[in-house]
Order: C-alpha cells, then structure tokens, then sequence
C-alpha cells in the first residue's frame, strides 16, 4: 500500500493540471474520496496542515474581538424560507432530512448551507438594547452545500469552514468590520499559506445575494485561473429585518442593527497545494507544514543501525525541537532511504535532513531544501540555527515566488482583441476598464468565460473605456476565469 501510493508517477504539470492536482491530492496522502459523491475525507496528514491553518486563523479571529460559539446543524424549513423572501436570489442547494427516528417529520430541516438563519433568529432573540451591541461571534463548523460538480478541497458537498456574524450600530461600523476581516484574511493567506492575493469588492453579479456590498481575496492559480479564497460581506440590514432583529438605541428608540458575515474554507487548503506544489507534489510553507524538518537516517553498508546512526539522529530530532521546530524521525525500517526521500518530497516537507555512518565521522548532517532541492552540508552544532534561518528563507521564498508569478500574469489590456488572446492562452488576471454594466459583464463572461474577480477599492479613477462596450469606466478591474 504504502509503496503503492509513493511509486506511481504524479502526472506532469504541463500535461494535465486538473489531473496533477488530484494525484497530488491523493498521493501526497492528504484526502480521499468518500462513499458519497463528492465528499472527502481530509486524512491525518491532511487534517493537520488544517489544524495548523485554524490554530492561528483562530487567533487572529480571537485578537480582533471575537469569540467562538456553536450553532445546530439543522435548521427548519421555515426559518430558512424567512431568509428567501426578503433576500432575492439566494438559493442554496441544500440537503433537506424529511424523516427522524422512522418517522415523517412534521417540519423538513435544512442542513445548513450557512448559518445566517440559525444565527440571526437567535440574536433576535439575545439582543435588546444598544449595550448588547456589537455582537462578534465566530463558529467552526462544517457545512453543506449539494455541488454538481466536486473537486477535492476546491468544491466539496460538505466542507469545514470558520463563519463569523457580528451585530453593529451603525453602518460604518459593519463596514469597517468587514473590511478588518478580509484584512485578516489577506494577511493569513500572505503569512502563513505565502498565498499573495488580490483584494477588492465583487460587482453586483458575483456578490452573495444577501449583502450590501461582498469583499474577496483571490489568488493566481498555476494553470492561470483564479481562486477566490475568502469571502466578507456587509449584509447592511437585510437579515435584521428578515429574522426581526431591533434593538432600543441610546435615545430608546427602536433601530435594526447592521450586520456582516465572513468565511473561510478547507477550499484554502486546494490554494496551497495549487500555488506551490511542482511535479515531484506538495510544496508546504513551514508555518503549515506538519512536519518542517523530516530526518532521514542511513544505515551503515554493514552492521546495525541502531548502534550508531539512530542515536545520532534521535540526538538531531530532541536539538531540533528543543529550539520549537515540528521534527519527525523517520526510523521505520521496512523502508529504503531512496523511498524516503520520495515520499516526503510528494508530502512537501519543507526540508529533509541526512544522516549516515560518514556525516557522523565529520559531525555533520546533509539538509536538502523541497523547494528548490538546494544540498547544504551543516556542521551538527550549527544544526538549530541554520534549521530555523532556512526555514525562514522557505516560507519567504515561496512568498517571492508566488508574487512573481501573480505580477508575472496580470496583463493590462486595452483592447478586446486582446482581452481575449490573453484568455484563449495563458489567461491569468487581466486587468481592463469595465462599464459596470451586468449586461456586458455577462456578454464577457459568455464570450471568453472570464467574470470580473475583484474591483479594486483602492488605486487611481479612471477615466479610461470599457475594454468591451468602449462606455466610460471608473477605474479597472480584474477580470480571471476562476475556478
Ligand atoms: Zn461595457
């Protein structure tokens, strides 16, 4: 089994993207598929490079004010329903349970799709005066959504998601809220996946169909196709008077208090393995990396390698983690150093450390970088330090790489000719003038599959055309196919 996973080859890159990525996936041993379409399961490896990213997506939630709770999985149909006549065009594809302990309900449930129902009924509920204001709640949860098509970690039918819903006074405090939040999220991605994104707002067509106005961060994938890799919404007072949320404010007066929703998914996990992985598989920034240092002892060509190279390396293993660097010896003795080397290369550990009987005479250790295969022959004193300046030089490196490749791939266009050569070939963000008209958005999207991604907040105005319709633009956007 094990040799089974590691020997056969991952398709190249350049030959078939989609099929690289879930060989990468499935050999990298990060998911599986599970008994029913298009749910995974996220296996140990894969679960901790999560555990990793929530940890500190946690902390970041936590330094920004808010605190975690835990809302049901179900939710009935007509709480559901309260949601859709005062939000147009919001349809979830929801999972509904119509029978429990073998018998018809009387009222079908939801599996939730999204918390905004559930959450914002109960704050009804828990909210009377402007000093219960504001709310910050955040929820770690799975949800599910019933997808057409599914792609592990990218697009599955259930997923693992962090949800926050917060209560303001005012409209300018829920913007600034949402705003903080897609901030977090930009600098997570950067930080910690070495994920550079592009940040804006969504236009009308492709914000969720509750909110006021929807934020996004979105990264550059390697076949030139974009990712949006986290949502923040401002939902304005849409759910507040749709769940009958009022509050007394400071002159006891009743007012409805605005809302903002935000997100992100294990779909960031899909992120990583796309910005960094190479043909050999995985590519893990440190700061996730289950594993930062693998050491790889070699046995002697003759005698035991118990006697002197294992001590050795346990010896490496306790310096290493003493100095707070995640180590793993890998001592398992069924296997080759060759195969070793395979192995945790598909995993992408960010560095593998050598050790044989001829090291340990010249008190060394061989250390090999995953990202550019660079061999560095460190003397073993020197060992804690040159591990964690290394690592730091990796998690930079990646950061670097990915920036290059997303500045690398933008094009301003100012023709439609070319608008639709870039995406014909190496497609990648384009950056272009757009009327704000859906319509020709939508005429766009027909003709060359790309949507607008983000509309910048920042930058320069205009006065430039519509790279399609030539009518005035206020300022460009980013248009990308996405996935
Ligand atoms: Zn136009």
């Amino acid at each position: 089994m094990e040799q089974d996973r590691v020997s056969k080859e991952i398709t190249p890159k350049a030959k078939d993207y989609s099929q690289w990525y879930l060989d990468v996936v499935l050999k990298a041993d990060m998911a599986d598929y599970g008994p029913v379409r298009g749910c995974m399961i996220i296996k140990p490896y894969g679960y901790a490079v999560w555990e990793h990213m929530q940890r500190d997506m946690d902390r970041r939630i936590k330094e920004t004010g808010h605190v975690n709770a835990y809302f049901p999985l179900f939710i009935p149909k007509s709480l559901l329903e309260r949601e859709k006549e005062h939000v147009e065009g919001f349809s979830p594809e929801c999972a509904w349970v119509t029978i429990g302990g073998g018998e018809e309900l009387e009222e079908p449930l939801a599996i939730r799709p999204t918390s905004e129902a559930m959450i914002c009924s109960m704050y009804a509920k828990w909210v009377r005066s402007w000093r219960d204001l504001p709310v910050l709640i955040n929820q770690w949860a799975n949800v599910v959504r019933w997808e057409k098509v599914t792609r592990p970690f990218l697009r599955t039918t259930e997923f693992l998601w962090q949800e926050g819903h917060t209560l303001h006074e005012t409209e300018a405090e829920a913007e600034e809220e949402t705003l903080r939040m897609l901030h977090v999220y930009r600098s997570f991605s950067e930080e910690m996946l070495a994920m550079p994104v592009l940040w804006g707002r969504k236009s009308e067509s492709e914000k969720f169909a509750g909110a006021l106005r929807t934020y996004t961060i979105e990264a550059l994938m390697g076949d030139g196709r974009a990712l949006q890799s986290g949502t923040s919404h401002n939902l304005g007072q849409n759910f507040a008077t749709a769940y009958g949320i009022e509050y007394l404010d400071r002159n006891q007066e009743r007012q409805r208090p605005w809302s903002t929703s935000w997100g992100t998914t294990t779909r960031l996990i899909g992120g990583l393995i796309m910005t960094h992985g190479d043909d050999a598989g995985l590519i893990l920034p440190p700061r996730v990396a289950p594993h930062q240092v693998v050491i790889v002892p070699i046995p002697p060509r003759k005698g035991d390698w118990s006697e002197q190279v294992l001590p050795k390396a346990r010896e490496a293993q306790v310096r290493l983690r003493e100095a707070g660097i995640r180590v793993h010896l890998d001592d398992r003795d069924t296997q080759q150093p060759g195969f070793k080397y395979a192995d945790w290369e598909m995993r992408g550990v960010p560095l593998r450390l050598e050790l044989g009987p001829k090291d340990i005479e010249k008190d060394q250790c061989v250390i090999v970088r995953r990202d550019n295969r660079e061999k560095l022959f460190v003397p073993m004193g020197e060992l804690p330090t040159r591990a964690r300046r290394l690592l730091d030089e990796l998690q930079d490196g990646l950061l670097a790489r990915a920036r290059k490749f997303l500045a690398d791939n933008t094009t301003r266009v100012t023709s439609y000719d070319e608008f639709k050569e870039v995406m014909a070939g190496r497609r990648g963000f384009i950056l272009a003038g757009w009327c704000r008209d859906p319509g020709c958005e939508a005429k766009i999207k027909e003709e060359t599959k790309a949507t607008v991604r983000v509309v910048p907040v920042e930058g320069e105005d205009g006065p430039g055309g519509c790279v399609r319709c030539g009518n005035p633009s206020p300022r460009d956007v980013y248009f990308a196919q996405a996935y």
